[in-house]
């Protein structure tokens, strides 16, 4: 159960298997492969394809001078902001969240996405192409925005309502950047969480009873 670790350089990067997909992924917080969440399997919560969230930039720009600039300011302001969304995002089934899993404040982003991309990116072009081109090479498709403000994207349909928190283990914390290697799960705590998520109806009995075997299987 252990993550194995190796070596890329002189910074330790431990390797995981993908409990949904099997990809042996450098990801520490998202499968590269299918972009499960590894804080919680099962849940919906997958990061999002670079180029969806290109073309959700994109959108974004076109609103913005559309709607006549304030249009995009009220429609992000009274109604995407507080679900971790740009209208660009909520048409394109985006969402930013933090690594518990949950949506940041509303404040986080105004900060993201209008203090930061809007004002800073944008007066220090092209230079600030970088902080995005950056997310194609980082492990969690993180952007350098992401970095700052401690938030990753997600693919999600679901409802807001649904990204209920998963509480940092010992070990972890925002930013993505682990003070220690986190704790080896050990069986009895993975299969535990396993029958809450069916019991919370999270996951389907079938998909408990794969995900229970696989546990076991690594006895
Ligand atoms: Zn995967």
């Amino acid at each position: 159960m252990r993550a194995q670790e190796t070596y890329v350089g002189s910074q330790p990067a431990s390797l995981k298997t993908c409990p949904t997909c099997g990809f042996i992924s450098d990801g520490q917080w998202f499968c590269r492969s299918c972009g499960e969440f590894f804080r919680a399997p099962g849940t919906g919560r997958h990061a999002a394809n670079l180029w969806r969230r290109f073309f959700a930039e994109i959108l974004d720009g076109i609103l913005f001078f559309l709607l006549l600039i304030v249009g995009w300011f009220i429609w992000f302001g009274f109604f995407t902001a507080k679900n971790g969304q740009t209208p660009g995002k909520r048409i394109l089934g985006l969402r930013v969240i933090q690594l518990d899993g949950t949506i940041p404040t509303a404040g986080t982003m105004w900060l993201r996405e209008v203090v930061v991309k809007g004002i800073v990116w944008n007066l220090t072009e092209p230079f600030s192409y970088a902080a995005y081109i950056w997310a194609f090479f980082d492990r969690d498709r993180q952007t350098i925005h992401d970095k700052m403000v401690d938030t990753y994207v997600i693919y999600h349909s679901g409802d807001v309502e649904d990204l209920t928190a998963v509480p940092l283990a010992p070990g972890e914390q925002y930013g993505g950047v682990a003070t220690s290697a986190p704790p080896a799960e050990d069986i009895d705590a993975a299969l535990r969480r396993l029958a809450k998520l069916r019991d919370d109806g999270l996951i389907t009995d079938d998909e408990y009873e794969e995900k229970r075997r696989a546990v076991v299987d690594r006895l």
